[in-house]
């Protein structure tokens, strides 16, 4: 049996995190027995995006919408100063919906074997990627019109840990089904084409502190880290890696990627780009 990573014990955590606080919040609502020190805390209240959502109204000075808690701007905080570190490890070890992406993908790669994630047209790819920044200024506009947290109504990541509740939108079953199915093929599709946060977590990737880099003086270009990456990023010309895809999950470090030890690296500081 394969060893589990610190990053797959990482993202068991949260995902039992998850399970439990929406357990815990739908037992009180349904009369069964929260779990003890949970409540009935919402989901919203740990989110980080929650802080996405509200931050215009938050800066303007008019308060938060509907469903934010000052929980979450903790959380969006937290995340912010981790991304500072640490770039968007948040989405490659925490994000609950990127793992569960990443555990249908792995039925997937059995099987579709030549196929898996080389579906899509490199040039089409490149576009759709832009598609987040898309979604991202689209919730920030209309959450700050309305006061309200419209994106829950497409929201894959509240539909998956609240399907079977009242809460959630036919829309958000529909897109959480798409994502889901599309996983089967498509590594993470949410994360590369959709997802609004995942592209704030991105951008930290171009000014962290603690960088994914590759020394030249020792790569010997067999290009491995490239078959590595999930997000189907080139990496074997770069020095830094900078793009807003990555979602550090470390598989291009690892020594099953790359052959030549300290090669591809987390490091303090970068190399140039
Ligand atoms: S394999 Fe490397 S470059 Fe690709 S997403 Fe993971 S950390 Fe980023
Ligand atoms: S896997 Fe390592 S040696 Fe091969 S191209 Fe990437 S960084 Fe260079």
């Amino acid at each position: 049996m394969k060893k589990l990573t610190i990053r797959n014990i990482t993202q068991i955590l949260f995902i039992v995190i998850v399970l439990a606080i929406t357990y815990s919040k739908n037992a009180t609502e349904l009369g069964l027995i929260p779990i003890p020190f949970i409540g009935g805390a919402s989901l919203h209240a740990i989110c980080p995006f929650g802080g996405v959502e509200t931050f215009y109204t938050f800066i303007t000075g008019q308060g938060f919408i509907s469903k934010i808690h000052d929980s979450t701007m903790v959380m969006f905080v937290l995340v912010l100063a981790g991304g500072v570190l640490f770039g968007s490890a948040f989405c490659g070890f925490i994000c609950p919906l990127g793992t569960v992406q990443e555990w249908i993908g792995k039925l997937g790669r059995r099987l579709f074997p030549k196929h898996y994630n080389q579906i899509v047209p490199e040039k089409l790819d490149k576009k759709l990627r832009h598609l987040r920044y898309i979604v991202l200024a689209a919730v920030i506009y209309f959450s700050s019109m309305t006061f309200k947290l419209v994106f829950a109504d497409y929201d894959p990541y509240f539909a998956l840990f609240n399907f079977y509740t009242g809460e959630v939108a036919f829309t958000a079953i529909v897109v959480l089904a798409v994502v889901l199915i599309s996983s089967l093929i498509i590594e993470r599709p949410w994360c590369k084409y959709l997802c609004p946060f995942g592209i704030i977590m991105g951008l930290f990737n171009k000014i962290r502190i603690f960088k994914i880099a590759r020394n030249t003086n020792t790569c010997i270009s067999c290009k491995k880290c490239d078959k590595a990456c999930p997000m189907n990023l080139v990496l074997s010309d770069k020095k830094t890696i900078t793009s807003t895809s990555c979602i550090s999950c470390m598989a291009c470090t690892s020594d099953n990627a790359c052959p030549v030890d300290d090669t591809m690296i987390m490091r303090l500081g970068g190399i140039g780009k």
